[in-house]
């Protein structure tokens, strides 16, 4: 049974010497935590909230967005629940954008510099996620920050927020755990300067890989140049999974790469303990963790950081992997 990937969904996702990892589950939509709690989610460290408008033709109201969040409170029972704020723009657009496209969209106005451009919109998620920090363990993330003064005025009108729901008598969480993606390469050049003004990091390696390669991750023309392994990217990964222990913060990986096995070990050796996937990637993920020691995937690690080129990343790890499970 322990064996099978259904009977490893209960089990602890725990190294052969005892090193606990948490795996977390992305969402889209507060009915899929069921089924990522299924298959063995511990939280989600990802819930993307744009779908909501993405799901509707009409601009969700405070009350929609409370409601959402709410019910994926509901259903999680206690687990926490990481809410990232809109990520509209680029690959996920409203029909008002469609009508008006950019030149240049994974470089235009896109998520957290949408929202700074549209601020009621912006402090509507935000007093609805605000409303919800009381119903059970919630985190807010901002995504796409690519300058420090962008989290300032994201974390200033959050602020600000808190001060409204104040004097209206509304409870809320002043303590919320705040956290940011790290997503673009001026952030994951300098993960410190950002460490010092957020409480967690989540690598968003599917924007990272498009911005450091310069590979737009919805064209298949170039999706064989879209590579986690490329050293370049695996090397931007280490440093924020160092700057994050360096300064106390924990760091999660949020982009597909966290769900596939392949990296596991490179992951897991590298310092991270904290994976987000897609709720089916859980079992895979969880069993090379089982399969394994600390001390191995460092192993792995180290020898993964020497090589040059993303061939030879994955054929070692292929066989890294391949050997123990
Ligand atoms: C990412 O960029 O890796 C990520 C998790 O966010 P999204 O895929 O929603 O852009
Ligand atoms: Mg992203």
């Amino acid at each position: 049974h322990e064996n099978t990937l259904k009977g490893i969904a209960k089990q602890p996702a725990i190294t052969k010497d005892g090193h606990a990892v948490i795996l977390q589950a992305n969402i889209e939509f507060a009915s899929d935590i069921d089924d990522a709690v299924a298959h063995g989610a511990e939280g989600i460290g990802l819930y993307r909230t744009e779908f909501l408008y993405l799901a509707s033709t009409k601009e969700p109201t405070e009350e929609d967005h409370y409601a959402a969040y709410a019910e994926a409170i509901r259903r999680l029972g206690g687990k926490p629940l990481v809410i990232r704020t809109l990520d509209l723009g680029a690959d996920k657009y409203t029909q008002d954008r469609a009508a008006n496209p950019e030149r240049n969209p994974f470089l235009g106005d896109r998520s957290i510099r949408m929202c700074l451009h549209d601020i009621p919109m912006f402090k509507r998620q935000l007093r609805a996620i605000m409303r919800a920090s009381v119903l059970g363990d919630v985190r807010v993330m901002f995504p796409m920050i690519c300058t420090l003064m962008e989290l300032r005025q994201a974390r200033m009108i959050l602020n600000d927020v808190m001060e409204e729901l104040e004097d209206e008598g509304v409870e809320f969480r002043r303590d919320i755990p705040i956290g940011m993606m790290v997503e673009v390469p001026s952030v994951a050049i300098m993960p410190d300067v950002f460490a010092k003004e957020v409480n967690f990091f989540s690598i968003g390696t599917n924007d990272l890989i498009q911005y450091t390669l310069a590979v737009d991750r919805t064209n298949e023309k170039v999706a064989g140049l879209f590579c986690p392994a490329h050293p370049a990217v695996l090397k931007l990964i280490r440093d924020v999974i160092r700057a994050g222990s360096r300064n106390g913060i924990s760091v999660s990986v949020c982009g597909e790469m966290a769900g596939d096995p392949l990296y596991t070990l490179l992951l897991l050796g590298l310092g991270l303990n904290n994976f987000s996937m897609n709720g089916p990637d859980v079992p895979e993920v969880k069993k090379v963790i089982r399969s394994t020691t600390i001390e191995h995937a460092r192993q792995v690690a180290r020898r993964v950081m020497s090589f040059d080129s993303e061939r030879q990343v994955m054929h070692f790890l292929r066989e890294e992997t391949r050997k123990i499970i």
